[in-house]
């Protein structure tokens, strides 16, 4: 017999069917034992009654043990006591892979959990993450190359820095030094003079050395850079990707969303326009809460948490002052002291979710601020080429997938986000 997948039995009421996975829960008596399986597509109950099955199967349903792998044929019949509202009445059952005790039980301590994250990414909930994040990530591509974007690959391993060196993972390679890179932004700017339109999922590496729930040491980033764009047309793109990233979610993954306890109809509800505002009038609404920052400085945790208090939609944040962002970041002519920027803050506390901006075309004002951040600007020259050659306006942002997918599931911890989490903490498995 051909094996279905379980999510495909709930349709075969009546029938004989195959399946195969691993047991999730085990229960029973001396004369019926009660499997729940398990496989990639949703779990069922299966039953095994000593005096309908041969000794063989009765035998394996007394030997099996949880997350052991297995063999099972029976019919499918509606239980709406069984988890999935389905049972099979199992014929025969045939051990696979017998599994040792489980080390993972109920009440082990959340360390325990990330030490046993091999295993623990068979559970429901790290299942019912993993799936969505697969669909986060084919919600972008479609995004992207239904807007005509070509795929680009960067390169992880880099001669510079970009997002300042205090972040930076050096490597050795042969006798010199290289960085693990920390964003594709310099390598995208060169690539938009041949393609135009490019975008990527890269991993992305810093070293934040404070311990937070939302920084990773190895995140992905999917950064798009666009030739003949400005600020207002990668602001539409960040607002129109991140709610076709959520619809599509809601769309597909309303099952993952249940599992995790999420609330549909909240997210239902993240459509353009965003919420717009610059820097400066986050500080006044800030203020009013009793939150006095100093102007210049750029906003913390705490202070991005306060304002989205304000909001339930993402938050489009512009005009940031000048000396907190990146070197390619131009002066606003219209806003003096800020840039042509913006970042996204994602609602209930879920932080930044885009940072991007106009990039400056302008070689006197990029050498400035390389030197202002202690670059060595000859190490740049193949990057000022791309202004020396043909330099059109173009800009461009990065979304941290982890981020977007902590707030569609609503996790705790980044960590949960990514099947293996690096942090300052946390390097195995
Ligand atoms: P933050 O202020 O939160 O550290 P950032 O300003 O350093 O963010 P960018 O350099 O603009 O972030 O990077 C683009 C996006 O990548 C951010 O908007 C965020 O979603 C994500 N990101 C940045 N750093 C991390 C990290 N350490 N772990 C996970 N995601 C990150
Ligand atoms: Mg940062």
């Amino acid at each position: 017999m051909e094996f279905i997948k379980i999510e495909d039995a709930f349709n075969k009421e009546g029938e004989k069917v195959a399946i195969r996975g691993w047991v999730y829960r085990k229960r029973g008596s001396n004369q019926r034992k009660f499997l729940i399986i398990r496989d990639s597509t949703d779990i069922i109950q299966c039953l095994v009654e000593k005096n309908q099955v041969d000794n063989q199967t009765w035998e394996a349903a007394e030997k099996i043990t949880i997350e052991s792998s297995c063999e099972i044929t029976g019919t499918v019949k509606k239980d709406e006591r069984a988890p999935t509202g389905y049972e099979i009445t199992v014929e025969t059952l045939k051990i696979v892979g017998l599994a040792e005790p489980f080390p993972i039980t109920k009440d082990v301590s959340p360390e325990f959990l990330y030490d046993m994250r091999h295993l623990w990414l068979r559970s429901r909930r790290l299942t019912a993450i993993m799936k969505i994040r697969s669909e986060v990530f084919a919600a972008i591509d479609d995004y992207y190359r239904s807007h005509k974007f070509y795929e680009v690959a960067p390169p992880i391993l880099t001669p510079t820095s970009c997002e300042g060196r205090l972040t930076l993972f050096e490597v050795k390679y042969y006798n010199k030094k290289m960085y693990l890179t920390q964003t594709w932004q310099l390598y995208a700017e060169v690539m938009i003079h041949s393609l135009e339109k490019i975008y990527c999922n890269s991993p992305a590496f810093r070293a934040e050395k404070s311990k937070t729930s939302r920084h990773l040491s190895e995140f992905y980033m999917s950064e798009m850079e666009a030739a003949w764009e400005g600020l207002d047309d990668i602001i539409k793109h960040g607002e129109e990707l991140v709610s076709f990233i959520v619809q599509r979610v809601v769309e597909r993954r309303s099952k993952e969303l249940k599992i995790l306890g999420q609330d549909v109809e909240k997210l239902r509800r993240i459509k353009p326009p965003f919420p717009r505002i610059t820097y400066t009038e986050a500080l006044e609404i800030l203020k009013k809460d009793g939150l006095e920052v100093e102007w210049g400085k750029d906003l913390r945790t705490i202070e991005e948490d306060q304002l989205m208090k304000h909001f339930d939609k993402p938050l489009i944040v512009t005009n940031y002052p000048s000396k907190v962002k990146a070197f390619y970041m131009p002066d606003d002519p219209k806003n003096p002291g800020t840039v042509l920027c913006y970042d996204m803050l994602a609602p209930e506390g879920y932080g930044e979710i885009i940072g991007g901006s106009q990039r400056s075309n302008d070689i006197e004002e990029i050498k400035r601020k390389l030197k202002r951040d202690g670059e060595t600007i000859n190490k740049y020259q193949w990057y000022l080429d791309s202004r020396r050659y043909g330099a059109v306006p173009h800009a461009g942002f990065g979304l941290g997938v982890e981020r977007v997918v902590s707030w569609i599931c609503h996790l705790d911890n980044i960590k949960d986000a990514i099947p293996f989490p690096r942090t300052i903490k946390r390097a195995y498995p």
